[in-house]
């Protein structure tokens, strides 16, 4: 059976619409509110389970609080077949939150508490190495603790496991982190966090993945939004375009796309297959509404990668 590995954060998203930013020390009522599952970890997560075929094994190793939202999220996850295994709720800890005001303009202020995120120290990942020692894929990204995901990849990579690196949010990355990772997929703010390169398009993106290449890194894939990813590989070198489709609302988008790149990869498809099959499962989900709910399953794509 094939075991694809997510490690990272989950957070619940309150978001509000107003007209106007608050200023400091005013009060403001919204235009609406609303509750989304969200976090990198968890979206990418959802994606991996919904565009696994049966009899993939999908585990998440994730630390949430022991509040009504941590036992909501552990039940939306079960009932879209994510292995409770790697699902940890912390006592006396709160689940992650975060605070979007949004205004008319879609300029925004988002304050984060990174609650039970933050207790995904090395030491608390210890007794996740079974886990870790028994995927296949590992997929990880840049919102729990760094000194954690550098130690799942140097487990990961001892075991003989492919690693995805999603780096975001953009931040500062060690070498040593670099040298465990088998595909980084960047968007453009994240390409240029690392290498200094604005990008914008694709003779950008390819200056970019040379750079990433230099740095150690052997598959680079920069995701460009609505012009698709710039993939720089061995086996494939070029611009993939992606789906059109009228989007109304790309969050999620990069997580949607993780997920289906490293399903499809564990199921032997070629690079160019698997970035194909990486659009049309996020060109869905930028067709909706939200973070987790906007994720397509794998009936709604053509069954096959490519
Ligand atoms: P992130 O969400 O991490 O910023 P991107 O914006 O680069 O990532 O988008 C990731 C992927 O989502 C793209 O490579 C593409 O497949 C898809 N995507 C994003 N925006 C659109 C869009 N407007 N139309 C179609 N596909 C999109």
């Amino acid at each position: 059976m094939t075991r694809l590995l997510i490690l990272g954060s989950a957070n619940i998203d309150h978001v509000m619409n107003f007209d106007f930013l608050p200023e400091s020390g005013q009060t403001l009522m919204s235009r609406d509110y609303r509750l989304e599952y969200g976090g990198k970890g968890a979206n990418q997560a959802v994606a991996s389970a919904r565009l696994a075929q049966p009899g993939t094994r999908v585990d998440f190793i994730c630390h949430v609080g022991d509040d009504v939202a941590g036992q909501q999220l552990c039940n939306a996850w079960l009932s879209d077949g994510i292995h409770p295994d790697g699902v940890h709720q912390i006592a006396k800890t709160s689940t992650g939150n975060a605070m979007i005001f949004i205004d008319k303009n879609g300029e925004n202020m988002i304050g984060v508490s990174p609650g039970a995120n933050a207790t995904l120290t090395p030491d608390a990942l210890l007794r996740h190495q079974p886990l870790i020692e028994a995927a296949d894929w590992l997929l990880v990204q840049l919102e729990t603790p760094v000194l954690s995901v550098l130690n799942a990849l140097k487990l990961a990579k001892y075991q003989g496991c492919s690693t995805i690196l999603n780096p975001a949010p953009a931040r500062t990355i060690s070498k040593e982190l670099f040298q465990l990772v088998d595909i980084i997929t960047p968007n453009e703010t994240e390409a240029e966090a690392i290498t200094g390169i604005e990008v914008t398009d694709s003779a950008s993106a390819k200056l970019a993945a040379q750079m990433m290449h230099q740095l150690g890194l052997k598959t680079v894939i920069i995701t460009l939004g609505k012009q698709g990813a710039y993939v720089s590989s061995e086996e494939f070198c070029g611009l993939l375009p992606g789906c059109e489709v009228d989007a109304i609302d790309t969050v999620a988008a990069g997580d949607t796309f993780n997920g289906a790149l490293m399903v499809a990869l564990s199921e032997g498809s070629t690079i160019d297959a698997a970035v194909k099959f990486a659009h049309r499962a996020a060109a869905i989900a930028v067709t909706r509404a939200g973070a987790q709910r906007s994720i397509p399953y794998r009936h709604e794509l053509a069954i096959a990668p490519s």
